[in-house]
C-alpha cells in the first residue's frame, strides 16, 4: 500500500498537509527523522502510516500510560492494528498482546519508556522484525525543559541496540536548544531535520488585565464558549480548587486536576473531561501533554506562566482540530511581584535562577506588548511572521501614553523612601503615598512627610497599578522576598529624565455579553439554521454511540467531520467517503447511522 492510498484508506483524509508525505517517504525508506511540529499539526501520522506501510510492527515510545489507551482506541476504531503494553495491564492481557506482537498481528505497538529498559521487553522486540521506532514528546530528554523525564535519557540505546531499525523523535516544543538536546541525547545526529510553521492560525490569543479574574474567567466562557470543552491553568493547587469550585457554583461543569489529588480522583477527572462533551478541566500544568483531545476549544490561564514556552503548549492544546478556538489569560501587577519573589527565593543555583528570569522577562515582554502578540510568540521561536488580524492586539491596538513623569514619580517615591528613611514597601503603600491617602500606615510611618506625598492625583489607583506593573515587567523596579520595591540599575536613567517611556493603556475589559438564549456550541455558531440543527442532532447522535461504545466522542467523529456532514448532507455512502475523516472502517461502522440522522434516501 502506498502512503496516499493508507491515508485516505485509514484516515479517510484526501491530502497530506505540509510536511507529512515527505516525512513518511524519509521513513518508508529507512531512514532517521527529528519533527518538530506545533500541536495539531499532525504529527501522529508521520508514523503511523509508516508502520503500517513497512513491513513490521512500529514501536511508539509515549511518556503517558493513562493515554495509551484511547490512543490505541482512536487506532482500532479506524482499522489500525494497535496494542499497547503497559504496567497498567494485568499479565494475561499483557501476555495477549505479546503474542499478537510475535506472530506480526500488530502495525503498532505502544509502550512506556521505562520498560524499554528492561530485558524481557527487548527479547520481546527482537522476536518479530520492527518497522521503526518513534519516539513521541522527544522533548521530555531535555534537563532544562518543563517536562523532563529521566527514562528519556535511556532511549541513546536505541539507536546502538537496533541500529538498523528507523528511529523519528518528535515534539512541539520549538526552541532551538530543545532541538539540539534532542538530537544529542538520542544520537539523532544523521537524521534529517523537518521544522514546521509553529504558527495556530485558528488560535485567538488574548491577554487581559487582571481585576476580578473569577468573574472575568466566567462571563468570558459563558458569552464565548458556553458548552464547550476547556483548560483553565492555574498556578497553586489551592487555587486550581477554588477556581473549579467557583465554576460549579456558576452552572459550568468543571472538575479540578492537581498532582494533590490521588491518582484514582485525578483518573475520573481526566477521563470525565475526555470522553463528556463541555467539560472545564481546572488544572496546574501537571495536566495535559499527550491528552489528543481535538475539540478543546479554550486554553485560558487565570495565573502567569512560567516561560513562553510553556505558554505555547499550554494554549496549543485548544483548537487541534483546526476549527477556531481561543487562548485567553487575565495577568496582573500581582502576577509579576509572586513571580519575581519566587524565583529570588527559589533554591535553585545561580545559573537556574537566571535562566527563570529570562524565560520570565519574555513572558512579561509578551503580556506588555502593543504590537501584535503572535508576532511576538512566533519571533521567540525564531519565525518572522506579519500582522495576525487574529489577537487582541490586532483586533483592538492598545493605546499608548507618555509614562515618563509618571514613572519618575513613582521611581523618586521609591528612591526617597530608600535614602529618606531606609525603608521598603510594596505596591499598596507606595500607591497610597503618590495618591495622598491618610491611612494609619502612612501617619505611623510619617510618610505624608515625603515631598512625594499627593503627587500622584493626576491619575487613578488603577492606572497607578499599571504603571507599577509595567515598570516591573521592564525591569526598572524590582521586588525582594517580601513583595518590596527596589530601585533597579536602570531605573536612574528614567529619573535623570535620560529615557522616556510609552506605556501601555490597558483596555478595560468588555463587559460580560448577555447569555445566548440557547448556549450553542461554539464550533457550530456560524453555520445556517438549518445546518446547525443537524449539527446539534449528530452531536446528540455522537454522544449515545460514544457511550454505547465506550470510547472519548471525539474518537468516533471529529467537531469537523461532523461540520462536514452537517453543511454537506451526504446522500449515500459514496459521497459520505468524500467527507473528511470517514475511512473505510469508520464508513461500515457509523455509515448507515450516520445517513440515517442526515435523512438521506439511501440507507
Ligand atoms: P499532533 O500530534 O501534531 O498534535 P495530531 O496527529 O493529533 O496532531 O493531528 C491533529 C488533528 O489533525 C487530528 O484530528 C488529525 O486527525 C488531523 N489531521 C492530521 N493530518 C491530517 C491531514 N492530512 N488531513 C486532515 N486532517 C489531518
Ligand atoms: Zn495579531
Amino acid at each position: 500500500m502506498t502512503p496516499k492510498a493508507a491515508l485516505e484508506r485509514y484516515y479517510g483524509y484526501d491530502d497530506f498537509r505540509d510536511q507529512q508525505e515527505e516525512i513518511i517517504d524519509h521513513l518508508v525508506s529507512g531512514d532517521d527523522a527529528v519533527v518538530l511540529m506545533p500541536t495539531g499539526g499532525g504529527k501522529s501520522l508521520c508514523y503511523q502510516i509508516p508502520a503500517i506501510v513497512r513491513g513490521g510492527t512500529g514501536i511508539v515510545i509515549s511518556p503517558l500510560i493513562a493515554l495509551m489507551h484511547d490512543q490505541v482506541d482512536a487506532l482500532n476504531v479506524i482499522g489500525v492494528r494497535a496494542a499497547y503494553l503497559n504496567s497498567s495491564q494485568t499479565r494475561q492481557e499483557q501476555y495477549k498482546v505479546e503474542e499478537q506482537y510475535r506472530n506480526g498481528e500488530l502495525d503498532l505497538l505502544y509502550v512506556a519508556p521505562e520498560r524499554l529498559a528492561l530485558d524481557p521487553v527487548q527479547r520481546l522486540i527482537d522476536s518479530s522484525p520492527v518497522a521503526l521506532f518513534a519516539i513521541d514528546e522527544a522533548h521530555c530528554v531535555s534537563q532544562w525543559g518543563h517536562d523532563f523525564r529521566p527514562d528519556y535519557l535511556q532511549l541513546a540505546m536505541l539507536a546502538e541496540r537496533w541500529p538498523d531499525v528507523p528511529r523519528i523523535a518528535l515534539t512541539a516544543t520549538a526552541t532551538a536548544e530543545t532541538k539540539s538536546e534532542i538530537i544529542s541525547k538520542l544520537q539523532l545526529n544523521q537524521a534529517k531535520q523537518f521544522v514546521s510553521s509553529f504558527d495556530r492560525p485558528n488560535i485567538q490569543y488574548r491577554i487581559e488585565n487582571k481585576n476580578n479574574p473569577r468573574q472575568q474567567l466566567l462571563s468570558f466562557i459563558k458569552s464565548e464558549h458556553p458548552e464547550d470543552a476547556g483548560i483553565v491553568y492555574a498556578l497553586s493547587r489551592n487555587s486550581v480548587d477554588k477556581y473549579a469550585q467557583f465554576l460549579r457554583e456558576n452552572d459550568i461543569n468543571a472538575v479540578a486536576y492537581h498532582a494533590g489529588m490521588d491518582s484514582g480522583e485525578r483518573w475520573k477527572a481526566q477521563e470525565k473531561f475526555l470522553r463528556e462533551e463541555g467539560v472545564v478541566v481546572v488544572a496546574t500544568i501537571a495536566f495535559g501533554m499527550g491528552i489528543d483531545k481535538p475539540d478543546v476549544r479554550f486554553v485560558a490561564h487565570v495565573d502567569l506562566p512560567k516561560s513562553v514556552e510553556g505558554y505555547y503548549q499550554e494554549t496549543g492544546r485548544a483548537g487541534r482540530d483546526g476549527l477556531p478556538a481561543t487562548a485567553w489569560m487575565t495577568y496582573g501587577l500581582a502576577d509579576v511581584v509572586n513571580q519575581r519573589q519566587m524565583i529570588d527565593n527559589s533554591e535553585a543555583d545561580q545559573a537556574r535562577k537566571q535562566l527563570m528570569a529570562r524565560n520570565l522577562n519574555a513572558m512579561l515582554a509578551l503580556c506588555e506588548t502593543v504590537d501584535c502578540r503572535r508576532v511576538n510568540l512566533l519571533s521567540y521561536f525564531g519565525e518572522e511572521s506579519g500582522m495576525c488580524g487574529n489577537c487582541d492586539t490586532c483586533l483592538t491596538p492598545p493605546e499608548s501614553w507618555d509614562g515618563t513623569v509618571a514613572a519618575q514619580k513613582l521611581l523618586s517615591t521609591v528612591y526617597r523612601l530608600d535614602r529618606e528613611r531606609d525603608q521598603h514597601f510594596g505596591a499598596g503603600q507606595t500607591i497610597d503615598i503618590l495618591l495622598g491617602k491618610k491611612t494609619e500606615k502612612v501617619a505611623n510611618n510619617r510618610h505624608d512627610q515625603l515631598s512625594t506625598w499627593g503627587i500622584g492625583q493626576d491619575i487613578s489607583e488603577t492606572d497607578w497599578r499599571a504603571v507599577t506593573r509595567q515598570l516591573l515587567a521592564a525591569n526598572l523596579l524590582t521586588v525582594d522576598q517580601y513583595g518590596a520595591l527596589w530601585l533597579t540599575d536602570a531605573s536612574a536613567a528614567v529619573l535623570q529624565g535620560e529615557r522616556e517611556l510609552r506605556l501601555r493603556i490597558d483596555p478595560t475589559p468588555k463587559k460580560a455579553m448577555k447569555k445566548p438564549k440557547v448556549a450553542k456550541a461554539a464550533v457550530a455558531i456560524d453555520l445556517t439554521d438549518d445546518d446547525r440543527e443537524l449539527f446539534e442532532k449528530l452531536r446528540s447522535w455522537r454522544r449515545q454511540r460514544a457511550l454505547d461504545d465506550d470510547v472519548p466522542a471525539y474518537i468516533v467523529f471529529s467537531d469537523a467531520t461532523l461540520r462536514e456532514l452537517a453543511t454537506h448532507r451526504p446522500a449515500d455512502s459514496e459521497q459520505l467517503t468524500n467527507i473528511n475523516g470517514i475511512g473505510a472502517k469508520k464508513l461500515e461502522t457509523y455509515g448507515r447511522e450516520v445517513l440515517e440522522v442526515i435523512g438521506a434516501n439511501e440507507i
